[in-house]
């Protein structure tokens, strides 16, 4: 296989079977591991299934993660064909009104934490602080206050997982206790185990257009009325000053929600790509999108496969599948939805030598995603035909018709592996080019993007090369090279040289293909304004995103990204 040193290591920390905390398999195992786990679902689905064919999917799936141009999410890699079986990254729980349901929802989430998969919360069914609390005659310390004890819980149990959880606390904006939520993370220290996100309805972006005042309520009484403009405004400086809270459009999941008879939408998990019901999880899975390109050409073909296989794969997930809560096992069997995205597509950008400020990769974007996700609905329906379609579809907008999977494509981060994977992150542009990282021997690596790599080496004989990339390893970006011709930078193209404008504009022509939602960070530099985030905020809803994340480089004290040389 081929891997990179990092991909190797990342392998060997986290996803390789231990014992005694030393590796007793190696990459080409898991993969093994995890094709035959998935594969078993073949079986299961057709108990006739002879032993060759079953032999065939394996080494279909084998071939389709070993070839890296496709990988399911962490949790599938970690857990497939181990005793933990659970397969999913994205959970949404319940959070209702009463001690009782409040610590339910806070055990299932450490179960679910525990083998890798993000929960996302909605607090708006919590009464407000301050609100009497009738069998103890005392008040209640609100959502925030719930918010903290999550928070602890996540924080005492992440050295026992399988990787650090992640929540999503959300509150409608609606609720009495909202200026206290958008404030909750002004302190970089503080519920550092949650991203929030401020729940936008239509009435309050409707209050926002008019310039006009909205109602704060619970349990049907107006507490008080705000002028949308103002709390708009203290969403806009918090998110400005260090990146919380995002915000998602509530009205707009709930036009998505393929199940409206099943429940409302009232959160997303932790990365807010996926809405979801309460007690619904998801599995996602993405497509390698730098491998889907040769001598400059899309490979609509393999492409297309690639979809086939990848949606079989995500739909046999469901079925070995195991839950640590039953009602979630109910949930998910039900309405079997998953989530096919793609990484590399700033990688494939670089092999079309289309910048990714340009109309062309907005159109191209909308084009490539519109064929995954007509490729992807194909395939769950021929699915429908073998398997037979969910079991919810009679309650669902698809009633009538043949459809395996309530939803289909989502656009997944990608954090971990599109680093396995050695390629870039879901459909961000790169960060930097290349950058130098300090290991912990003292001695330093440079990682360069293999796709710039390959364009400087080929160009440049092995002195300049070496050169250039040690200049680039320190701003990260290609402006000041001189020896790169212009139309050449402007493909290689970097996160921060890129105007707010064109992120959110990639991530609306994606969003206009996906069922669920689109991971997307709009990057800002130091020196971007309030004013700024406030137009990306409002473009966002104008173009049909479902959400909006933004982070100003530099505002957080600890960082994950940084561009060029890192300390
Ligand atoms: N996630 C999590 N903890 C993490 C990273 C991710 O719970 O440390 C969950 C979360 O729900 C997120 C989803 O996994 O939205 C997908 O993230 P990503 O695509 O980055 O995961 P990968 O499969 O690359 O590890």
């Amino acid at each position: 296989m081929k891997l990179t040193r990092n991909a190797r290591l990342i392998l060997e920390k986290r996803y390789l079977r231990k014992e005694n905390g030393v590796p007793v398999e190696t990459p080409e195992e898991m993969f093994m591991r995890v094709a035959r786990a998935v594969a078993f679902a073949e079986k299961k689905l057709n108990p006739n299934l002879s032993e060759d064919k079953l032999e065939e999917y394996i080494e279909r799936f084998y071939t389709l993660m070993t070839s890296l141009d496709f990988l399911p999410n962490s949790p599938t890699l970690m857990n497939a064909g181990r005793e933990l079986g659970q397969l999913s990254a994205c959970f949404v729980l319940p959070v209702e009104d009463s001690m009782e349901a409040i610590f339910t929802a806070l055990k299932d989430a450490a179960l679910i934490h525990k083998s890798g998969g993000g929960t996302g919360f909605s607090f708006s069914r919590l009464r407000p602080k301050n609100s009497p609390v009738r069998s103890t005659g005392g008040i209640a310390s609100g959502p925030v206050s719930f918010m903290k004890v999550f928070n602890a819980a996540t924080e005492a149990i992440k050295q026992g997982g399988t990787r650090r959880g992640a929540n999503m606390g959300i509150l409608r904006v609606d609720h009495p206790d909202i200026l206290e939520f958008i404030r909750c993370k002004e302190d970089n220290n503080e519920l550092t185990n949650f991203n929030i996100s401020v729940a936008l309805t239509k009435e309050f972006m409707e209050a926002l257009a008019r310039d006009d005042y909205y109602e704060l309520k619970f349990g049907g009484k107006v507490y008080q009325k705000l002028k949308a403009r103002e709390v708009f405004d203290e969403i806009v400086s918090h998110a400005w000053a260090n990146g919380e809270p995002g915000i998602i459009f509530l009205d707009r999941l709930n036009e998505g929600n393929p199940t409206p008879e099943l429940g409302e939408i009232e959160a997303t998990n932790p990365c807010g790509e996926q809405p979801l019901l309460p007690y619904e999880a998801c599995n996602l899975g993405s497509i390698n999108l730098s491998h889907m390109v040769e001598d400059g050409r899309i490979l609509w073909d393999k492409l297309a496969d690639t979809v086939y296989w990848s949606v079989r794969f995500l739909d046999n997930v469901i079925e070995v599948n195991q839950f640590p809560i039953e009602k979630i096992t109910e949930m998910v069997r039900g309405n079997r939805k998953i989530g096919l995205g793609v990484m590399g597509w700033a990688d494939m950008l670089f092999k079309l030598k289309v910048p990714y400020d340009s109309e062309e990769a907005v159109d191209l974007g909308y084009k490539l995603m519109s064929f995954i996700q007509k490729e992807a609905v194909k395939a769950s329906e021929s699915l429908a035909e073998e398997r037979g379609s969910f079991p919810n579809i009679e309650k669902s907008i698809y009633r009538g018709k043949k459809r395996r999977n309530a939803t289909c494509t989502t656009i997944a981060p990608t954090g971990t592996i599109s680093m396995i994977a050695g390629t870039t992150s879901g459909i961000e542009p790169v960060f930097a080019l290349a950058y130098t990282k300090n290991v912990l021997d003292g001695t330093s690596l440079t990682e360069v993007n293999p796709v710039f790599e390959e364009y400087v080496r080929s160009n440049f004989s092995p002195k300049e090369a070496e050169q250039i990339i040690a200049r680039v390893a320190i701003t990260g970006n290609v402006r000041d090279i001189a020896e790169i011709p212009p139309e050449v930078k402007r493909v290689f193209v970097t996160a921060l040289e890129i105007a707010p404008e064109w992120h959110i504009r990639m991530q609306a022509a994606f969003q206009r293909a996906t069922d669920n939602a689109v991971s997307k960070t709009v990057n800002f530099p130091p020196t971007a304004t309030k004013e700024d985030v406030r137009r990306v905020f409002e473009l966002a809803y104008e173009l049909g995103c479902k959400g909006v994340t933004v982070y100003r480089s530099g505002s957080r004290e600890s960082q994950v990204y940084v561009t060029g040389t890192q300390s």
